[in-house]
Order: structure tokens, then sequence, then C-alpha cells
């Protein structure tokens, strides 16, 4: 049987699951796909050359994560779906002989919120970088007011001409939210937190879910979330989703998302 190169690219990679849940599917539809697929992490030190190594190594699909995802969008030939709007994207899949970027993190994030059946209608979100982008565009598009706060002013920019209230973090006040996100990669260290200590705290008392994007580590944002009382969500379940839906594109939708999600969330 063929045998087909897939990879995640990120920096730092060496934490990622994505490599044992596409593993576990490739082996898992072979039979069907009718070629084996390699599936692994590839530490990239410059995003610049993201693109020269994916057609160096051969590969017919890859995943982009942090803190790829908006060069991934500019590398891409072509974005189909939400990436488009986004200009962020964490799926790239060769077709043809061009390189198709999608957005699989929009959809991957809202599943886990959906399960908890809690209302929400004022979010805040902290980060400004691709994944923020993709938390903002799902949380509006089911409804939800959203707020962003970073540390750098620059990278507001998109978030502002959309609309959406804008904070830096030396200058935000806490206020009541339905749910507070962590879309920053402070925390996957097991020490930093997105906002200064007594600032968070004051921001989580008043919240309901907090959700971290985070999976490798529990950080210390869901720790005090959890001390506090606050209803906690890791990066779990959104990165079994994401994956979920990448491998649909990475095997052109000849196995139905249901089954690829129960073959990963065995793995
Ligand atoms: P980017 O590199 O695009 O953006 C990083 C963001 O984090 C920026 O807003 C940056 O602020 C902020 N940041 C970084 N370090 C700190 C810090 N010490 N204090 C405060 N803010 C900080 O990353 P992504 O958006 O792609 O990813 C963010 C996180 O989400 C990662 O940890 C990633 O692993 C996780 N993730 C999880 C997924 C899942 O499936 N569970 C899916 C996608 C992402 P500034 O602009 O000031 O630099």
């Amino acid at each position: 049987m063929k045998t087909k190169l897939f990879g995640v690219f990120g920096n730092p990679i060496i934490h990622s699951k994505s490599p044992a849940l596409h593993n576990k599917a490739f082996a898992d539809f072979a039979h069907v796909l009718g070629f084996q697929g390699e599936y692994r992490a590839i530490l990239l030190q410059e995003g610049a050359h993201l693109k020269e190594e994916f057609v160096k190594l051969g590969l017919s699909g890859a995943n982009i994560t942090a803190p790829f995802k908006e060069i991934a969008y500019s590398l891409s030939d072509a974005q189909q779906g939400v990436a488009k709007e986004l200009k962020a994207l964490n799926t790239w899949v060769l077709e043809g002989g061009r390189v198709v970027g999608y957005n699989t993190d929009v959809q991957g994030f809202y599943a886990p919120l959906e399960a908890l059946e809690m209302p929400i209608t004022h979010a805040l979100v902290i980060g400004a970088g691709g994944s923020a982008r993709a938390v903002a565009h799902s949380l509006r598009a089911h409804g939800v007011h959203v707020s962003v706060v970073n540390r750098s002013v620059q990278r507001l920019n998109p978030f502002k001409a959309q609309g959406l209230t804008c904070f830096i973090s030396a200058e935000f006040a806490p206020k009541p939210y339905d749910l507070v996100v962590n879309a920053t990669s402070a925390g996957m260290d097991g020490v930093s937190l997105p906002l200064e200590g007594a600032l968070l705290h004051e921001l989580l008392r008043q919240t309901h879910i907090a959700y971290d994007l985070i999976y490798s580590v529990k950080t210390p944002f869901l720790q005090m979330a959890q001390d506090l009382g606050v209803r906690t969500l890791d990066g779990k379940a959104m990165l079994i989703a994401q994956a979920a839906l990448s491998f649909g594109y990475f095997c052109a939708g000849h196995v139905p998302y249901a089954e690829i999600l129960e073959s990963m969330q065995e793995a």
C-alpha cells in the first residue's frame, strides 16, 4: 500500500498530541483510504520557510499551529471557507499540486461549549493571535458579544476593524463576563498567566466559564478559575474536534466525521 506523509508545524511542537491522533486515524482507516498515512511533528524556526519545508518533505497535508497560522494563510495558494475571513488557518492540503488552506479551529472551538448548555451573552478573549481570531469568529457566529484583551496593541487591529471592543492588558479593568477564554500561549510553561495575577483573579471571580485553549498542561489560568469555583474547559475537546475536521480534509471526505472523532477519542 502507498504511504502518504503528513505533519504538524509549530514552535514549540514537542508537546503536540496531533501525531498520536492522526496516526491512530490513519491506521484505523487505511483500508478505506487505500493508502497508509504517516504524520509527524515538525519544529519550524522561521515561518517564512513553511511552504518550502512542506514541499521539501513531500507532504500531502499538514496542520499548522502557533505561531504560524497567519503566515500559513499568506503562503497558501488558495484558501477555503472561514479561513478567508480570518486570514489565519491551521490546515493545508495538497490538492492538484496546489496548497489549499482551511481553518478547522472555528468549528472545533465551539463544540465543547455547546455541550455545556450554559447561556453565553458576553465573552472576553485574552490574546489576539491566529487562534483568538478563530475563537472570536466562532463566538460571534453564535450571537455572543465579544471583547478582546491583548498584551500588545498591534495585533488588536483586525479585531478593532470588525468593531469589537478591544483593550491592551495594561489598560484593562475587570467586569463580569459569562465566558473568559485564554487564547494566548501563556501557561504552556505551567507557570505564566495571560494577565497580571490580581487582575485575572478579579476577572475570574465574576466569570461563569473559563476556557483555556492549551491542552498540554493544566495551566495556572485554569487552576485559578477552578479554585474560584468557575466551570472550566481545557483545550482537549477542541483539539480532537479540530483534528477530526482536518483529517476529513486529508482524506477528502472519505470517512464520516463521527467515525474519525471516535477513533481520535480512543487515541
Ligand atoms: P499566536 O502565536 O498566533 O498568538 C499568541 C498570543 O498569545 C498573542 O496574542 C500573544 O500576545 C499572546 N501571548 C503570548 N505569550 C504571552 C504572555 N506571556 N502573556 C500574555 N500574552 C501572551 O498563537 P495561537 O493564537 O496560534 O495559539 C495560542 C494558544 O492556543 C497556543 O497555546 C496554542 O497551543 C493554543 N491552541 C490550542 C488549540 C486546541 O485545539 N486546543 C488550537 C489552537 C491553538 P502578543 O500579541 O502581545 O505577542
